[in-house]
């Protein structure tokens, strides 16, 4: 618990009614039921920034370990500006989502060029830096130096809905609009870093997408939404596109001890600048074989002897249901790859920036290795 926040419960009340009554109930509630988070116990502009960037789309389960390891790799600013791409990419592997580990790298870079060792104290000093928007501006300056930011996060979002059973689409405007107009009234009292916070932490653990918990909410008393009998009815939101298979296979070409791995392209539409075992889309398995022996041969000049099945690993990568398709090779010929491939020992592959599925057929591989 933060200190500011420990504070709250003796602070007499001073309205009954109004955006100050429930931030004050809001703030209150937080006292006692925030979760004692890694990021919570600094003002670190930088170490908050990381776990706003981490926490987007990916659950506070799997941020915390990335979160403690990053700060070890790149502890300030500077460190993460001086590191390369494959090693942001190294320590971001299996977050998924890899632009926001560029866009993190490219971020610092900026803000060591333009701010030196001093971050930002203002928002819209950080919405100049680039893949920096309005929710991470507000964040960052809320947090770490009390500015009247406010936030409008998937959280945010469905509480403020639900507290004034608010009709429409939370995305689009209008209501996008009044969201933030909304957020930014509850920070009449309190640090705006707690409220902001507070209203996060509700979303996240009470006012749930299903079955909120009405019973336990600060807000029970005030909430329309509560009132009406239906609170799952908001935020209406539009029906998310079911996800759609793909179906990959890849090669595990080996010669001696090395693999074969091929680097995607900087502007790839998925794991840009990655290493993967050379990778075809197929429209089904009985494809696999011949279009990875053209791929090997034609694209990468490394043609192979299939060995047999390695495995399939399931994978999900944004909208995307991908079932990868692995088999193992051995090199025929001792000519040099092309296209961006070349070969990996085990020690070396185990510094790569690899997608998930990728990494785990690697660990597969070099375990399997070890054992032989
Ligand atoms: S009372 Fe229920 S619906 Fe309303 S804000 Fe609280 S948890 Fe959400």
């Amino acid at each position: 618990m933060t200190k500011a926040s420990s504070n709250r419960s003796r602070r007499p009340r001073q309205s009954a009614v109004g955006p100050e009554h429930e931030t004050e109930l809001l703030l209150d509630w937080y006292a006692q039921h925030q979760r004692p988070l890694p990021w919570r116990q600094t003002k670190d502009p930088y170490a908050i920034w990381v776990s706003e960037v981490m926490l987007q789309q990916t659950q506070v389960a799997t941020v915390i370990d990335y979160y403690q390891r990053w700060l070890e790799r790149f502890p300030t600013v500077g460190s993460l500006a001086r590191a390369t791409e494959d090693d942001v990419l190294h320590a971001w592997q299996g977050l998924g989502y890899y632009s926001r580990a560029r866009r993190l790298l490219e971020g610092a870079r900026y803000l060591v060029r333009e701010h030196g060792s001093e971050l930002p104290r203002t928002p819209s000093a950080w919405l100049d830096v680039p893949g920096v928007g309005r929710y991470t501006a507000g964040a960052v300056t809320s947090i770490a130096f009390g500015a009247k930011a406010p936030v409008v996060d998937g959280n945010v979002m469905r509480v403020l809905c639900r507290l004034y059973a608010l009709p429409g689409n939370p995305q689009k405007a209008p209501l996008a609009g009044e969201l933030w107009r909304l957020a930014e009234a509850l920070l009449v009292t309190g640090a705006p870093g707690d409220v902001n916070q507070a209203l996060m932490e509700l979303g996240a653990t009470v006012c749930q997408p299903k079955a909120p918990k009405c019973g336990v909410c600060p807000w029970r008393a005030r909430c329309r939404a509560h009132a009406n009998g239906e609170p799952e009815r908001y935020p209406e939101l539009p029906e998310r596109p079911k996800p759609t298979p793909l179906v990959m296979a890849c090669a595990l070409v080996s010669r001696g001890e090395r693999v074969l791995l091929a680097q995607q392209a900087a502007n790839a539409a998925r794991w840009a600048s990655m290493w993967l075992f050379p990778t075809v889309e197929v429209a089904g398995e009985g494809d696999a074989l011949h279009a990875l022996a053209h791929d090997l041969g034609e694209r990468y000049g490394v043609p192979g002897r299939v060995l047999g099945k390695f495995g399939v690993f399931k994978h999900a990568v944004t909208r995307y249901r991908i079932t990868l398709h692995a088999y193992a090779y051995r090199a025929r010929g001792a000519q040099a790859p092309r296209a961006g491939a070349r070969w990996w020992s085990p020690s070396e592959l185990e510094k790569l920036a690899l997608p998930a599925a990728h990494r785990r057929i690697a660990n597969q591989w070099l375990s399997e290795a070890a054992s032989s």
